[in-house]
């Protein structure tokens, strides 16, 4: 999608550190990490919210989130713990409307719900 920042990322037209790919999803590092840790895992296909997901797209997001399992895995964080977080929408803090999920972990993570 135009002027979709993460649609450029999967096209390889603004550079990014990749560190997961495959038919159906990319990962990389986030520009600013929060923490130790922080990957975000996203669709190759435009899909701007969680909201927008429809049934037939129930694999997608599960196949993300086994990414992120694997990813942690690969990063040594599986077994002390980490965090996924998808932001949804304005007041839930999504700034890029290209559907992610961070990946957030290395150290003792702020109990910050709500
Ligand atoms: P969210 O607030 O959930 O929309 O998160 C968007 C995340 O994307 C933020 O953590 C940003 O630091 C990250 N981000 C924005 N632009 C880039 C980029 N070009 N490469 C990697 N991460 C990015
Ligand atoms: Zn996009």
């Amino acid at each position: 999608m135009e002027d979709c920042i993460f649609c450029k990322i999967v096209a390889g037209q603004i550079p990014s550190d990749i560190v997961y790919r495959d038919d159906r999803v990319i990962a990389f590092k986030d520009i600013n990490p929060a923490t130790e840790i922080h990957l975000l895992i996203i669709p190759k296909e435009h899909i701007a919210y969680l909201t927008d997901l429809k049934e037939q797209q129930a694999s997608l997001i599960g196949h993300m989130i086994l990414v992120a399992n694997k990813l942690a895995r690969q990063n040594g964080i599986d077994e002390k713990g980490f965090r996924v977080v998808i932001n949804v929408g304005d007041a839930g803090g999504q700034v890029v409307k290209h559907l992610h999920i961070h990946l957030l972990g290395g150290k003792r993570l702020k109990q910050t719900i709500g």
